[in-house]
């Protein structure tokens, strides 16, 4: 095989959080303070953008494909979007794929009124939803499995929006972190596991939502505490916060990949910092997995904190044997399969002056498809490195995610093909491995995993989904009967 790489881009061989959202209500500028504040969550999506705004009689809404830069950096922009409550969404393309139209927020006319919706999460049964509303008259107008929340609230038959809504959601399966706009104020909920992130902050008068808390950083706002899975938070425009806890109380099972790749290492996840947990996995992989070595050498830029905390844990001397060019520019990324892969997107390039003639430690955040790994591992061997061990912050990746992450199908996952000491000769490196399930555990602040009741989601590397699969199950029931179905 030819393994020519005078750059590589690491970015195309990970798993990728599909959404961001963020919400402001009582603010005077609250689409401007929701574009910085989405622009803090853009590597949460890079597709498509969108902000929908209410100033007491009317929605307003933009939405566009791209950066959030590229659409809400004008004024003419901010303007177009007038009011004290504005919500916005980035995206990649999840359920529904990469149309302008699936672009969020959704808005909808309803009986009662405007109500727009921002949704980061999956729905595990949205076609079986959606197949019986289009049995029942529903017209769809995309193909967002956030829009069966949409038809399900305008078929309810309760009076009250938030009773409508609890009334829909108790009929979703999966994982959601909504934030939703009525003509009487802002509501924001997650699920009853909390399997998505969600933050509550202030500014001033103002109450703002967000997928992570570094988007209150960079607003000014204060990050309040998380929205508790299973909550639902109303604020009216007279400030007056409401707090419902309709569905009982579960344990929570936070998305554990936040710690390890998800979230910005400056953000605040399930009550710890993302930056000092990521540390932590680093430390405890070089308590389970040391070796001899000379430098130890981080992926950038996910690898960075890991490959710190190994350093300080093992003594080994942490170095950028790999320098990640930032002068590039993130090319925008298009939805097809073709683009996205033959796309420049990052560059990196090995630092043969310092790694020539060593015995390099490479530490990375996961490995996906194995295909990157295996690159980076012969760029390492190109460079003059003279043993290449390769060490990774999070268990092997062996099943796919069903809750708004973009994973490959299961058989494209290297994990899910083979054990480790064949991953290690596909990467070609001279040793491999991986944090174990209860070392990550600890190191983001449990004291184990809990097999019994796990404290997090963690199935992708597990298998052990925390809630039903409706749709998948009736897939794979369909394709169970094909073969009797050929012989009638
Ligand atoms: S399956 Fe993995 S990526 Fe998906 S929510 Fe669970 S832990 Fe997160």
């Amino acid at each position: 095989m030819n393994l020519t790489h005078p750059f590589l881009d690491a970015d195309g061989d990970k798993l990728r959080e599909e959404c961001g959202v963020f919400g402001a209500i009582n603010a005077a500028d609250a689409t401007a303070v929701t574009a910085l504040g989405l622009h803090a969550l853009q590597h949460r999506g890079q597709e498509a953008a969108g902000i929908t705004s209410f100033d007491g009689q009317e929605f307003y809404s933009r939405r566009g494909l791209g950066h959030v830069a590229e659409n809400f950096s004008s004024s003419e922009a901010i303007a177009s979007l007038p009011g004290m409550m504005a919500a916005g969404h980035v995206r990649y393309s999840t359920t529904g794929g990469a149309g302008l139209r699936n672009v969020q927020p959704l808005y909808a006319d309803l009986a009662s009124g405007g109500f727009a919706v921002a949704h980061n999460g999956n729905i595990s049964n949205a076609q079986t939803l959606r197949d019986d509303l289009v049995r029942r008259g529903a017209i769809f107008q995309s193909t967002s499995d956030t829009e069966v929340i949409i038809h399900l609230v305008a078929t309810s038959r309760y009076p009250t929006m938030s009773d409508r809504l609890v009334d829909a959601l108790r009929l979703v399966e999966g994982a959601y972190s909504l934030i939703v706009m009525t003509p009487t104020g802002m509501i924001a909920c997650r699920d009853p596991l909390g399997i998505r992130p969600l933050v509550m902050g202030k500014m001033g008068d103002a109450t703002v939502f967000a997928s992570e808390s570094v988007a209150f950083d960079v607003v000014g706002a204060e990050l309040v505490r998380e929205v508790v899975p299973g909550e639902l938070v109303m604020v009216d425009f007279d400030g007056n916060v409401t707090s419902l806890h309709p569905f009982g109380t579960h344990r929570s099972r936070p998305c554990i990949f936040e710690h390890v790749y998800f979230s910005r290492p400056d953000s605040v996840f399930a009550g710890h910092s993302v930056y000092e947990a990521r540390k932590a996995i680093g430390q405890q992989l070089a308590i389970e997995a040391p070796v001899e070595a000379d430098l130890v050498v981080p992926v950038p830029d996910s690898g960075v904190p890991a490959a710190i905390g190994y350093a300080q844990q093992s003594g080994v001397p942490f170095e950028l044997g790999i320098i990640r060019s930032h002068y590039v520019g993130r090319t925008f990324i298009q939805p097809s399969d073709g683009a996205r892969h033959s796309g420049v997107k990052r560059k990196h390039n090995a630092n043969r002056a310092l790694v020539e003639g060593q015995r390099i430690v490479l530490i990375d955040d996961s490995i996906v498809r194995g295909t990157t790994s295996m690159k980076i591992v012969e760029m390492m061997r190109d460079a003059g490195a003279k043993e290449v061990h390769f060490r990774v912050a999070s268990p092997p990746t062996a099943h796919s995610c069903f809750y708004g992450v973009d994973t490959p199908e299961r058989s494209k996952l290297l994990a899910a093909r083979m054990d480790v000491e064949p991953m290690r000769e596909f990467i070609r490196a001279d040793s491999l491995a991986f944090v174990s399930i209860d070392g990550l555990y600890r190191a983001v602040g449990a004291s184990g995993r809990d097999p019994a009741s796990p404290q997090f989601c963690d199935a992708c590397f597990t298998g052990e989904y925390p809630t039903a699969l409706t749709d998948l199950a009736r897939r794979e029931d369909k394709d169970a009967q094909l073969p009797f179905d050929k012989v009638a």
